[in-house]
Parts: structure tokens; C-alpha cells; sequence
């Protein structure tokens, strides 16, 4: 069977944290020998995740966000988990420039974003429980036969 490697962080809903759990899972992902690009994409996309939970899911309320990182294969697999307001319609969520904030000045792109940026996204939310995120990125070749 594939080996695999998984890292979890739960941290607190602080904007402060949003940064090192990012190049935390960049570090993560550096096994893949990704290319910079690669990794800009995976920060870009966890960033907007955790965004979405604190702004969103818990309303700038102090409570736990949980990410959970596997790398299986080539294969990264990001999963982004609050336990806040969830989302009643997931599919309009989704929508590029959907924003239930325009008064933040949110543009509505985070998920048009994490989803052009990884290879596949999954978004599970229910109201009142809370969301989770799914994404997964496979990581290329770029030349490194030995890596
Ligand atoms: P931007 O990301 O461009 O700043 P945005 O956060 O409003 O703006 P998206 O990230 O695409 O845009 O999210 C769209 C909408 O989905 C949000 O406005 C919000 O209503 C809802 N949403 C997203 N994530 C969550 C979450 N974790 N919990 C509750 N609602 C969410
Ligand atoms: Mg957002």
C-alpha cells in the first residue's frame, strides 16, 4: 500500500494565526518538492479557507479551526474544519463574487480561488454545526527524476 503522511493543527480563530498555519502546511508539502508556484497555490487556497472560517464561520468569536494535512503519493490532501455559523446554500457559496459581506469590502472570491488554485475542492456545511473544506493538489515532476 502507498505510504502516507498526515499533520494536524488546531489552533484558535485568530486572524494572527492565519500566516504560520500557512507556511506551516507549505513546509508540509515541501516533501512533494513542489515548485514555488505550486506552493503559492496551496498557501493561496489554505489562506482563503481559514479566512473564511474566522471572518465567517465564527464571526471574529475566539473558537477552534482545525486543518488536517495527508500527502499521499504525489498528492496533497488539505481538509479545513470550523465548527461555526456553517452555510445554508453551499452552492451559491461557491459562486464567484457571492459574498455575504460586500460591506467588508469582500470581493466573494475565496472559493473561485481555492478552487482555480488546487485540483479539486469539496466544501460540507450545515447550519448551525459548522463547515469543512476539501481540497487536494497533485504535485508535478518538473524534471526531478531523483527528488
Ligand atoms: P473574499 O474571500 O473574496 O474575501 P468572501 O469570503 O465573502 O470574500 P468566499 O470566500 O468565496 O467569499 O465565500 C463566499 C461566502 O460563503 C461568504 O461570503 C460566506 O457567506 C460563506 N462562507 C464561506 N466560508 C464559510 C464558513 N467557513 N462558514 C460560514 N460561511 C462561510
Ligand atoms: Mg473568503
Amino acid at each position: 500500500m502507498e505510504q502516507k503522511n498526515e499533520m494536524t493543527i488546531v489552533f484558535d480563530s485568530r486572524s494572527c494565526n492565519e500566516g504560520f498555519v500557512r507556511v506551516a502546511v507549505a513546509a508540509f508539502c515541501t516533501q512533494l518538492n513542489p515548485t514555488l508556484e505550486e506552493v503559492a497555490d496551496i498557501k493561496t487556497a489554505v489562506s482563503e479557507a481559514i479566512t473564511n472560517s474566522i471572518i465567517h464561520g465564527y464571526e471574529s468569536q475566539v473558537k477552534k479551526i482545525r486543518i488536517d494535512c495527508c500527502i499521499r503519493g504525489r498528492t496533497i490532501y488539505v481538509t479545513v474544519k470550523d465548527e461555526g455559523k456553517g452555510i445554508a446554500d453551499v452552492k451559491k457559496a461557491m459562486e464567484p463574487m457571492f459574498t455575504t459581506c460586500p460591506e467588508l469590502e469582500r470581493s466573494g472570491m475565496g472559493f473561485a480561488f481555492m478552487e482555480a488554485f488546487m485540483d479539486k475542492i469539496q466544501v460540507e456545511s450545515q447550519v448551525g454545526k459548522g463547515t469543512v473544506v476539501y481540497m487536494e493538489k497533485t504535485i508535478g515532476n518538473h524534471g526531478s527524476a531523483f527528488a
